[in-house]
């Protein structure tokens, strides 16, 4: 519930109450398979690849004979009577649904190449990262992750709580024989309500990150803890003989607070999106060139700690679901450098000046302005947008970039002083 001023200064209430919607999430966890599991498990990996090269292989040669293939379903019956043969009968071993999932995956690949979108499809190779989806069917129940032909579950570590009904899982192995699971649930998803309120966000090496009403995320502190304890570990391996028992022990410690980290670091993350996202309609930010910064050897190692890119994204999806507004700025655009006051440039600006103060006299906090600059900068490309779209829409209107009635859309104009930024 809101109101909205009018500029006539009539006042109108309304109940905006967003539709219930589907979404899509992707859980990932470590499984713990048994001796016997991990054959099991194996013997998938291995199925799936030797029915996904026999049949990509059978399309190559027939298109090659006659400029034309098989599609999926006279695969899958081809792959019933390869199930028969006796050398191939062991194929009846594993779950029959991943099998012709791999199916699937050969024919959009195929269709993808042949529409353009895509490569050639190439064949299935035992060292990469080995993979299968077990399309249906799949449950986690205390501890225990369960499909079919694994009916006494396997082990799995569950650090974040499933949501949604669970859908297709896609189990996975490293080349460093790790084993994962990926479980992508369907919820319906009733959107949050609109809080009325934008902001601007500074992301940084100090703070995780700074809005522009002061609110501080500092880096996770679990990490750092974790960060002291693997580097002990790390030493300690690094004093074993390699391939000795110790050295396994010591390999699948340090293997352990690994994943640890990345865990801590993911939860951070998912935290500080979410109350983002819960709390404001808008969020400007600057449209980081990660990649790039991680080139530069002095910044790399705190900008992949910081895990910028993934928080840009879980941001964005979070958004999307709630429909808010994401706005990037360009990242050329002078945040820190600018007063967000008065606008004068401070050309002497360096990395290490925390706290500065304007020609003009204002104090101003180096995060804290920028993320002001970021909101003022964002709204005011939130608002051109807008315009664009209309003006193209409606071209007999010509370049009257503010032909639309502030009104009709409270968050880019600011309609009755909500939107001012301090
Ligand atoms: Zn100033």
């Amino acid at each position: 519930m809101g109101t909205f001023t009018k500029s006539a200064g009539v006042s109108i209430n309304y109940t905006i109450l967003a539709q219930v919607k589907t979404i899509y999430r992707t859980f990932q966890f470590e499984l713990q398979p048994t001796q016997e599991q991990k054959v099991l498990l194996d013997k998938h990996f291995g199925c799936i690849r030797y029915v996904f090269n026999h049949f990509l292989n059978e399309r190559k040669e027939q298109y090659q004979a006659g400029n034309k293939s098989d599609n999926y379903y006279a695969q899958a019956a081809a792959l019933t009577e390869l199930k028969k043969q006796e050398e191939t009968s062991w194929l009846k071993e594993v779950n029959s649904q991943s099998l012709q999932f791999a199916l699937r995956c050969l024919d959009t690949a195929y269709v993808n190449f042949f529409r353009g979108n895509a490569k050639f499809p190439r064949f299935k190779s035992r060292k990469k990262k080995n993979t299968f989806t077990v399309p249906q069917f799949a449950k986690l129940r205390d501890g225990r992750f369960y499909a079919p032909k694994f009916k006494e579950g396997i082990k799995v570590t569950v650090h974040r709580e499933v949501k949604g009904e669970i859908g297709k899982c896609i189990l996975s192995k490293t080349p460093t024989g790790k084993y994962f699971v990926s479980i992508l649930s369907e919820e319906q998803y009733q959107p949050k309500e609109k809080t009325g309120a934008v902001c601007g966000i500074d992301l940084g090496l100090k703070d995780f990150a700074v809005t522009s009403d002061g609110i501080r995320f500092k880096n996770n502190k679990y990490t750092k803890h974790y960060e002291r304890k693997l580097a002990k570990a790390q030493e300690h391996l690094s004093r074993k003989t390699k391939g000795s028992n110790s050295f396994e022990k010591q390999r699948r410690k340090t293997a352990l607070i690994h994943g640890k980290i990345t865990n801590s670091r993911m939860d951070n993350l998912h935290q500080v999106s979410h109350k983002l996202v819960s709390d404001f309609d808008l969020i400007a930010l600057e449209d980081l060139d990660v990649k790039g910064m991680v080139k530069n050897p002095k910044l790399a190692k705190h900008i992949s700690d910081a895990s910028w890119g993934t928080f840009v994204r879980f941001l964005e999806y979070k958004a999307d679901w709630n429909d808010r507004q994401i706005v990037k700025i360009n990242r050329w655009y002078p945040s820190s450098k600018t007063c967000c006051e008065c606008g004068w440039i401070n050309q002497d600006l360096n990395l290490s000046i925390r706290e500065w103060t304007c020609k003009n006299g204002h104090v101003l906090d180096r995060d804290l302005n920028a993320a002001k600059n970021i909101l003022k900068e964002g709204l005011k490309i939130y608002g051109q947008g807008l315009s664009i779209t209309r003006v193209e829409r409606k071209s007999d209107f010509g370049n009257k970039a503010h032909a639309m009635k502030p009104e009709a859309h409270p968050i880019a104009f600011g309609v009755g002083g909500q939107f001012t930024i301090a």
